[in-house]
């Protein structure tokens, strides 16, 4: 008796809420090829039904090491062909001469946001008037990750679930240009938020609506936020799941260990906001010190780290690493380019150039500590047989920008000790990996979709090179990079 009433609820709870099959969702999010249109095909370089990428250096995204003087062959936005730059291209191939360039794939960014972060009124000694306001970019923000090279995004959260939505179906249209999005759901906020564009959570069962009502209308992943509490996250979670879809979470009232144990997918922002060890930690709270005790008295060597490692390598947990974020941090480290200036509207600059002339001032010792510490968490983690994704979270101090800010993640992650190629790996085949469509995109192979970053150089050794992108192709449409950029000067902060 107990166990037919309790199929039939499971059955009935399944009729309620269908998952999405895997093949429709990698539909949803790498839809058929389209072609700009009409005045947007000013930002099209290269559109022909057969190109070969004559003489490049491929970089294939697996992490193999990179081979030099290949032709790679795009038909009908696919890739059709890799071959020795001796052999015979076909006639009626559109050829263009790469020598001294590197073809790599799509970045597939994993924090990619479509809003910039303002703090209104801000004065000289740093401070700002609340409420925190995080403005919608959706004019700029796709324009300057596709010019970046990032052919893929999770929105990773979003404040105007609708904006981003439109957007997608509107870029997915050719009616707008940008990467191929997965549309994050509206953050998943606890009681208590800084941020006023968040709905709160009153429940478990305000969470499971919430994700019911957004996967309905064709968010494709949701994310919990810092205040969300162990009953909510687990709700959300399970009603995700039962929808196909995956759920990652930037936590601080919830644990690491406790999200694994309730099997959340994905992490976001390396080993910086567990908060298992902070002192006075409270179930179900997030502390003021929002991970920063933990992560600093971590031994990335010791034994608490290869314990929470194994945990979440045993439960499939990926970890986000978003470095270009947390450098912020640390006086000096970032660096200041014009190219990134020359984007900011020029309160936007004004403000990042006030903040970031502060962090010089504070001279903080922790900051770098924290950096060091995570970067060897993070190579443990792939060592032990980790999944780490990348991207920028172009927020904080206003100084990650989309696309130069996953750019800058690539060159983070070099940093932390990976090789150029493992990192490239982790920015576009890894991610790819996540979302379930490594068999389309995130490598260089036959058959899988043009998704394709021609830069000048050899990231493979000099991994600056990456920041020197020419042409991005999405589908087999090659997009000019320069004029891309050129249409967004001094827009972002604004719209
Ligand atoms: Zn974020």
């Amino acid at each position: 008796m107990t166990r037919r009433l309790t199929s039939a609820l499971v059955l009935a709870s399944c009729l309620l809420a269908p998952a999405i099959p895997a093949a429709d969702l990698a539909t949803s999010l790498l839809p058929p090829p389209v072609t700009p249109l009409g005045e947007l095909q000013q930002y099209v370089r290269v559109a022909a039904p057969k190109v070969a990428l004559l003489h490049v250096r491929v970089i294939d995204g697996t992490g193999a090491a990179a081979k030099d003087d290949q032709t790679v062959i795009i038909e009908n936005g696919k890739i059709a062909a890799i071959q020795p730059a001796s052999q015979a291209i076909a006639n009626g191939t559109t050829v263009l001469d790469l020598r001294g360039h590197s073809v790599m794939p799509g970045i597939v960014g994993m924090h990619d946001h479509m809003y910039y972060i303002a703090r209104p009124n801000l004065d000289e000694h740093g401070h700002f008037e609340t409420p925190l306001v995080v403005p919608q970019m959706t004019f700029s923000s796709p324009r300057l990750y596709l010019a970046a090279g990032v052919t893929t995004i999770r929105t990773a959260g979003s404040v105007e679930p609708s904006a981003d939505l439109n957007a997608k179906a509107t870029i997915d249209s050719g009616k707008m240009i940008g990467p191929h999005m997965d549309v994050t759901g509206p953050y998943l906020e606890g009681a208590s938020s800084p941020f006023i564009q968040m709905h709160r959570l009153k429940g478990a069962e305000d969470a499971r609506q919430m994700v019911e009502f957004w996967a309905d209308r064709g968010v494709t992943s949701f994310k919990a936020y810092m205040n969300i509490t162990r009953d909510e996250l687990k709700a959300a979670i399970d009603a995700a799941h039962a929808r196909g879809l995956k759920i990652t979470g930037h936590l601080c009232a919830v644990t690491y260990d406790e999200a694994a144990d309730l099997g959340i997918d994905n992490l976001e922002h390396g080993f910086y906001v567990n908060t298992a060890n902070d002192p006075g930690k409270q179930p179900d709270v997030c502390p003021n010190s929002v991970g920063t005790p933990t992560l600093r008295g971590m031994d990335p060597d010791g034994p608490a780290a290869a314990a929470l490692i194994k945990k979440l390598v045993e439960r499939n947990v990926a970890i986000t690493s978003t470095l270009p974020v947390f450098e912020q941090g640390v006086p000096g480290h970032a660096p200041l380019q014009p190219r990134f200036l020359d984007t900011l509207t020029i309160e936007a600059r004004d403000a990042y150039m006030l903040a970031r002339n502060r962090t010089v001032a504070l001279k903080s010792d922790v900051a770098p500590i924290l950096l060091k510490n995570d970067m060897k968490l993070e190579r443990n983690f792939v060592a032990a047989g980790g999944l780490l994704i990348a991207g920028p979270d172009p927020t904080g101090n206003g100084g990650v920008m989309p696309g130069f800010g996953d750019q800058r993640g690539i060159e983070l992650l070099v940093e932390a000790g990976f090789s150029p190629v493992e990192a490239i790996k982790i920015a576009t085949y890894n991610g790819a990996l996540y979302l379930g469509v490594a068999d389309r995109i995130g490598s260089v192979a036959v058959g899988k979709n043009a998704d394709l970053v021609v830069v000048k150089g050899d990231p493979s050794r000099t991994i600056a090179d990456i920041e020197n992108v020419e042409i991005v192709f999405k589908d087999g449409v090659g997009f000019d990079s320069a004029r891309l950029l050129a249409s967004v000067k001094g827009r972002y902060g604004q719209y």
